[in-house]
């Protein structure tokens, strides 16, 4: 059997292919027939430029169907996907196309120039635009092209131990990893998903998380594809775009800020809820507050899962059984889940430890790592995944912090080091410490705190500005304070417990 993921969609496809896909915010509908022409297209394409059997294809574009398409075109010609976050600027995309090496990369027209450069630089050979806007040297745009290929493609076969995807866990010079997704990791979770959630007939999935993430890719575009129905594709998270067409959907799949800025919204009530089956929050933790409130506004209890880019998803909260708020519920059917202890022993229920997983969906390591990918992995084969956690005596497992000290605001991770990196370089600081304190909508905020040198003074702004140039806007801290020594213990660490503890009210 060919175990390429797009063989096990196609085998989900609806009966009726002229049924709608995808259907876009502005109210184009995607057939069946069209996903699997288009990506034929594309297919052909990529397969005509005689890439080697594993090429990367790395992808940083808007959310659309298009690029739903071109991930599916990707897997199904036997390439590895390689999504970028769409934030990410030149000193990020140098890093990745630079370790990955992608054979093809394709960038949004106003981005060509500069990702361009940063591609051959790297030894890139392909580089394409996703829309027809852009005709530069050495470019093209990838459907123009795609549209004089033929519109049929033999799935490519593949071993369930192939390589489907590599997703970058992080953003940050020389500590992001890539985390390599299998077919087998990618198929089994969809279909643990697709059983644990009760996917039904006549399902609509309501779109709004980004489409290079995890979430978004796999647990959302992924479950809706195996169950061949129908999502509608909102390009960015709005909160009355959700809630007008929340009445024409039944699943929705949210980061908990989503939750939280719905509930902020007065028109958000029971009745846009009506028709729903189920919401789903991830990716980071859910107030217990916010499934509260969520609860007593719509009658709805969210159900919590917990997963990562390196396992996809781990652990979730029952369908039918008891959701219960804070907790990210029991191992799915087939993955294995243990907290262990500082000594190595699993803990006793309610004790507090690192958790580690196996299963099927567990991926084969980080790319060109092998030294990480070995310290990341136990003896007995289980992933650290750096979470710490409990089980409780339903034998639902918690989250209550991880073990490293990123931060994890609106969703996506940002790692201190980095950022810490970029503002000791400015002129005039000494050290810094980034550390994450709670935030209402972000979950966490990221927030600086800075030693100048003698003699020497900034202002927040000034700080703010100075980084906003260089990373992405979700790294940029959201407030910056100034003390004279950073707390240290005594090895020498920073405390970031004590900065926590001072900044998260201020
Ligand atoms: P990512 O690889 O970007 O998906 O980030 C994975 C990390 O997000 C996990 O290791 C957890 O720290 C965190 N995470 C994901 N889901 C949850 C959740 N439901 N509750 C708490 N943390 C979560």
């Amino acid at each position: 059997m060919n175990a390429n993921l797009y063989a096990l969609f196609e085998s989900a496809f609806p009966a009726d292919r002229s049924a709608c896909c995808i259907e876009s915010h502005l109210g184009q509908y995607y057939s069946w027939d069209d996903i699997d022409r288009a990506s034929a297209g594309i297919a052909n394409l990529l397969t005509s430029l005689k890439l080697d059997k594993d090429a990367r294809i790395a992808v940083q574009v808007e959310k659309s169907p298009e690029a739903l398409i071109l991930y599916l075109a990707t897997i199904r010609a036997g390439y590895v996907y390689l999504p970028l976050n769409t934030a990410y600027r030149a000193s990020e995309i140098a890093y990745f196309v630079g370790n990955a090496e992608p054979a093809v990369v394709v960038c949004s027209p106003k981005n060509f120039g500069w990702v361009a450069q940063c591609a051959f630089k790297a030894g890139t050979r392909h580089v394409f635009t996703l829309d027809d806007g852009h005709n530069g040297r050495n470019s093209g745009s990838l459907l123009d092209r795609a549209r004089h290929q033929p519109d049929t493609f033999q799935t490519v076969d593949k071993q369930p131990d192939d390589l489907a995807a590599i997703l970058y866990t992080s953003g940050t010079t020389g500590r992001s990893k890539g985390a390599m997704l299998s077919h087998e990791n990618l198929a089994s979770n969809a279909k643990v998903l697709k059983e644990f959630w009760q996917w039904q007939p006549g399902d609509v999935l309501l779109h709004a998380l980004p489409l290079f993430h995890v979430h978004g890719l796999f647990v959302a575009s992924n479950g809706a594809l195996l169950n061949g129905s129908k999502m509608i594709f909102l390009p960015k998270f709005d909160t009355a775009d959700v809630i007008r067409l929340l009445p024409r959907s039944t699943v929705f799949m949210g980061v908990p800020t989503f939750y939280s800025r719905l509930l902020a919204d007065p028109a958000f009530d029971a009745a846009a809820c009506a028709g729903m089956r189920l919401f789903i929050s991830g990716s980071a933790p859910l107030l217990t507050e916010t499934f509260n409130a969520f609860k007593r506004r719509t009658g709805h209890t969210i159900l919590e899962r917990y997963g990562m880019s390196e396992t996809t998803m781990l652990t979730s909260n029952p369908y039918d059984g008891e959701r219960v708020g804070g907790t990210v519920g029991a191992p799915l059917p087939g993955v294995q889940v243990r907290v262990m202890n500082q000594t190595g022993e699993e803990c006793a229920t309610v004790e507090i430890g690192d958790v580690q997983v196996r299963g099927p969906n567990v991926f084969k390591g980080y790319w060109r790592m092998p030294e990480k990918t070995a310290e990341e992995f136990t003896a007995d084969g289980y992933f650290k995944t750096g979470d710490v956690g409990k089980f409780d005596a339903r034998g639902y497992l918690s989250i209550v912090g991880r073990s490293k000290d990123l931060i994890i605001t609106g969703g996506y991770n940002v790692y201190p080091k980095e950022i810490e990196t970029l503002i000791d370089d400015i002129d005039g600081v000494l050290e810094s410490a980034v550390i994450g304190v709670p935030h209402a909508d972000f979950g966490e905020a990221v927030t600086a705190v800075i030693v100048a040198k003698p003699g020497k003074r900034f202002s927040e702004a000034e700080i703010i500005s100075a980084l906003k140039s260089n990373i992405a806007n979700f790294k940029v801290p959201k407030r910056v304070f100034f003390i004279e020594d950073l707390p240290r213990n005594t090895m020498g660490k920073v405390q970031k417990n004590l900065l926590r503890d001072r900044f998260q009210a201020a």
